[in-house]
Order: C-alpha cells, then sequence, then structure tokens
C-alpha cells in the first residue's frame, strides 16, 4: 500500500515548501497514517515523536477525541454557514467572546480567515483601511523585522523576510520595509550606536511616519529560527507605535493559545498590539482557522463605516472549524495546559544545558515555554560556524529521524535546531527527547 501512495504522491501532488526534484525523483514522503497524544504513525507501521507539533500547530497533541466529537457534532447540526451580510452562526459568535475575554483586554473582536497568512493579509488590508478613514490614506507602508515569517500569500510574502520566500516568484506588493530585529537600545533612542541605522526607529525617520500604517512582529520569532525578545524590547516598540502613529501587529499564530507558556506571547511583557494574527494553535490543527483580533479603537473606526467592509473569505467564521476551536480552547483551561507548558519549559532548558554542557558544539540553548531552540557551531566560544555546506542543524535532525524524532532545521546556514512539542508532553517524554537529540548529536559529531 505503501509503495503505492508514495507512488501516486509523485505523480499528482505538488507538495508545499519542498524541493520538487526531491519529490519527483529521490525522496519518498513519509506518509502519515494515524496519531495518539506526542506520537505520529506512519503507513508503514513507525512511530515517531512529534517534536514540532507537524508545523508548531498539533497543540492537544493527535488523536485528541473531544476535538473529534465537537467537529463531528457541529457537522451533522450544520457543517457550514456564511457568514456573509446578514448571516452568522452560533460556533463563531460564542468563539468570538471567548476570544475576547483570553486576549489581551483591548481586543475585544474578530474577523475570521482560514490560517495564518490570510490573517497578515488582512491585518495588513485593515491597517491601511484604517489610516483611510482616519484622513491619511498615504500610511501605507508595513514595517516587518529581518528573520519573520508572516506566510506566503502576496502580501505575507511581502514580509516574510526568509529571501527564499520573500523573493519566489517576484511576487512582492512593495511598500514593506524591513528593520533589523532587537537592537533594543536603537529602538530606545540611542542614535550613536553604530547599528542606529538598521533600527525600526532610523526606518520610520526615513521613510516618514506619515507613510507607514503598521509594525508587524512575531513577539517570539519561529520560522526565522526561534529568537526570544530581549527584555523591554516589544514595549520599546509598542512606545515607538505610540509616538509615531503607526499601528502595531503582533502576529501570535505560532506563539498565541500557551505555546510560550503564557496564553498569548504578548502577556509575558504586557504590551497590547493594536491588532493580532491568530492561527495554528486556536484549533490544534484540527481545523483550518485563523483570525485577526481587533483592538476598540480600531473596531470603532470599522464600525463607523458607511460603505461594505470588503474583505472576507467563503470560510470566514466557519462553524466546523470555530467549534473545534472553541472546544480546543475550553481544554486548554479545564486542564490548565498553559501553566503545564510553562512548568515544562524548565525541564527542556535543563535538558537543553545537558546539551550544552555535555556537547562543546552546542550553543545559545533557549526555550520560553514549549518553544525551543539550539545551534550548532564549530567553535562556539570563538564565534565559529561550521562552512555553510555542513548545514550541521540538517544533519542532527537526520539522526533524529533515524530515531524516531521529527524536529526541524532552520537559520541560513541551517545550524539552528527547533523544537516545539505538543503542549500536552510530559516530563519522561522531554527527558526521551533529549536523549534522542543527544545521541544524534554524537553521531553527527562522530561523521564529521
Ligand atoms: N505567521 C507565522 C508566525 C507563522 O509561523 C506562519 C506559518 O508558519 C504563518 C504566519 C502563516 O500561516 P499559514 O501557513 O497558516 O498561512
Amino acid at each position: 500500500k505503501t509503495e503505492r501512495l508514495v507512488e501516486l504522491d509523485k505523480k499528482h501532488f505538488i507538495h508545499p515548501t519542498t524541493p520538487p526534484k526531491l519529490q519527483a525523483e529521490e525522496g519518498s514522503p513519509l506518509i502519515f497514517s494515524s496519531g495518539k497524544g506526542i506520537y505520529a504513525y506512519s503507513s508503514d507501521g513507525e512511530e515517531y515523536i512529534d517534536g514540532l507539533s507537524m508545523l508548531w500547530n498539533v497543540n492537544l497533541g493527535h488523536g485528541n477525541e473531544e476535538l473529534v466529537q465537537a467537529a463531528t457534532e457541529q457537522m451533522s447540526k450544520i457543517a457550514y454557514a456564511s457568514a456573509f451580510k446578514g448571516f452568522s452562526n452560533e460556533p463563531a459568535i460564542e468563539l468570538a467572546e471567548k476570544l475576547a475575554e483570553i486576549a489581551p483586554k483591548n481586543l475585544n473582536a474578530v474577523f475570521y480567515t482560514s490560517g495564518g497568512s490570510e490573517s497578515n493579509d488582512t491585518a495588513f488590508k485593515l491597517s491601511r483601511f484604517y489610516w483611510e478613514q482616519k484622513g491619511k490614506p498615504e500610511k501605507r507602508k508595513i514595517i516587518a523585522l529581518h528573520n519573520a515569517y508572516h506566510g506566503v500569500t502576496v502580501a505575507a510574502q511581502s514580509a516574510t523576510a526568509i529571501p527564499a520566500f520573500h523573493h519566489f516568484a517576484g511576487s512582492n506588493i512593495g511598500e514593506v520595509l524591513h528593520a533589523t530585529p532587537y537592537l533594543t537600545e536603537c529602538e530606545l533612542g540611542d542614535k550613536s550606536h553604530p547599528e542606529y541605522e538598521r533600527s525600526i526607529r532610523h526606518l520610520i525617520e526615513k521613510e516618514g511616519a506619515d507613510t507607514i500604517a503598521a509594525i508587524i512582529l512575531e513577539p517570539v520569532q519561529g520560522s526565522g529560527g526561534v529568537h526570544i525578545p530581549p527584555e523591554g524590547y516589544l514595549q520599546a516598540v509598542r512606545k515607538l507605535c505610540d509616538e509615531f502613529e503607526i499601528l502595531l501587529i503582533a502576529d501570535e499564530v505560532i506563539c498565541g493559545f500557551g505555546r510560550t507558556g503564557k496564553m498569548f506571547a504578548v502577556n509575558h511583557w504586557d504590551i497590547e498590539p493594536d491588532l493580532m494574527s491568530i492561527a495554528k494553535g486556536i484549533s490544534s490543527g484540527y481545523s483550518q482557522l485563523g483570525g485577526v483580533m481587533i483592538s476598540d479603537e480600531v473596531r470603532q473606526v470599522i464600525v463607523n463605516y458607511d460603505g461594505v467592509l470588503s474583505h472576507g473569505f467563503t470560510y470566514s467564521g466557519h462553524p466546523t472549524a470555530c467549534a473545534v476551536a472553541l472546544k480546543n480552547i475550553e481544554i486548554l483551561e479545564r486542564e490548565n495546559i498553559v501553566d503545564h507548558v510553562a512548568q515544562m519549559e524548565k525541564v527542556l532548558q535543563d535538558g537543553l544545558n545537558y546539551l550544552e554542557e555535555k556537547h562543546a558544539i552546542v550553543t545559545r540553548t533557549r526555550a520560553i515555554g514549549l518553544l525551543a531552540a539550539f545551534e550548532l557551531y564549530k567553535d562556539p566560544q570563538e564565534n565559529v560556524m561550521f562552512s555553510a555546506d555542513v548545514q550541521p542543524a540538517a544533519q542532527v535532525v537526520d539522526h533524529c529521524f533515524d530515531r524516531k524524532l521529527i524536529l526541524r532545521a532552520l537559520g541560513a546556514n541551517r545550524e539552528i535546531v527547533a523544537i516545539a512539542p505538543p503542549l500536552i508532553i510530559n516530563k519522561q517524554e522531554i527527558e526521551k527527547m533529549i536523549s534522542i537529540i543527544d545521541d544524534s548529536i554524537t553521531a553527527f559529531t562522530r561523521s564529521i
């Protein structure tokens, strides 16, 4: 059966973010057939630890029967209903209320989408719409950060800074600028700093605040390499936005719904964004759902508008997707999963510290909740990386895969290993992951 599926896969299925040559000629895809908890099972019966929650999204783990039941119940009532002009549905309304309750307190309304890219495109359009309504239509540009990943729809791709995505098919909208992240001292206004020219503040001054609609950032950068901002950074960006009348969009697509040990990552730094993109963990991947949470201020501008808000997707407010998300949040709260994540952070960080002590090439370990990474350097002390062709993280991730643990290699030289297991993972399971990584680093070290 597996052989036949592989054959058909190669022939008919164009995969996202995959080298087509690899798919067509060399590799055969691992075909997932089932899952339970932190484990995913392949069509040939192998058991894998899902160390990245698939794509940072299966937060409650696989095979959660309550989520299945929530979907089934809603589907048998009414699987889909339009939310366009004059129509609504129960799960979408109830979820909107729940989101308002758990989000930062200025965010009390939601615009639903089907995923993260659509959410960010929506946030950009709402930002521009907001400034048009405020009589400042020339405020159109978006500032994003280097290393950012905001998705692949045309506007989201323009904000995504990872070069392969940013340049793909030459599809940039323009009007998106990139600043270097985490120049804390510069953000605070020290113009004598040698890096000042790459800071957000410099970019605003150079372009003119009257041309800038919004700044978008991931509170903790995910696909760019799991970068946790230094203390004070997000507060400083919030201040900049207030100073220059710019909207702040927090992209919580990975971070939201408990991933970092708080319901939303912005809670760590106590900031309130104007718009907040959500997706992935909202439904633990059991249904395709995203959204943009909207501040009271922006909502007021929208509801005062005389015309039609000419933006929306067939699946905006999809009842089945929303029913699953409601149940997902109910379980997060009932089982105190966000607190559990905060506790597991220590176990994971202890494991990473152990790896750093044991292996001379392991460095820059970091974890916030169950979003973690470490880097592999030839000589961490001297800050010497492996040569670009080595791709140390890719090799270690391959060794982990051989040992039935799925992780992901990130970074320009594939030097970062990312770890983001389902939030329900326990101490023993984390220790098992660390032990596999330990063996994999040893195998890599022996091979070079
Ligand atoms: N924003 C962030 C931070 C992401 O990590 C992703 C996907 O990984 C997206 C946006 C895009 O989401 P989607 O793939 O659902 O369109």
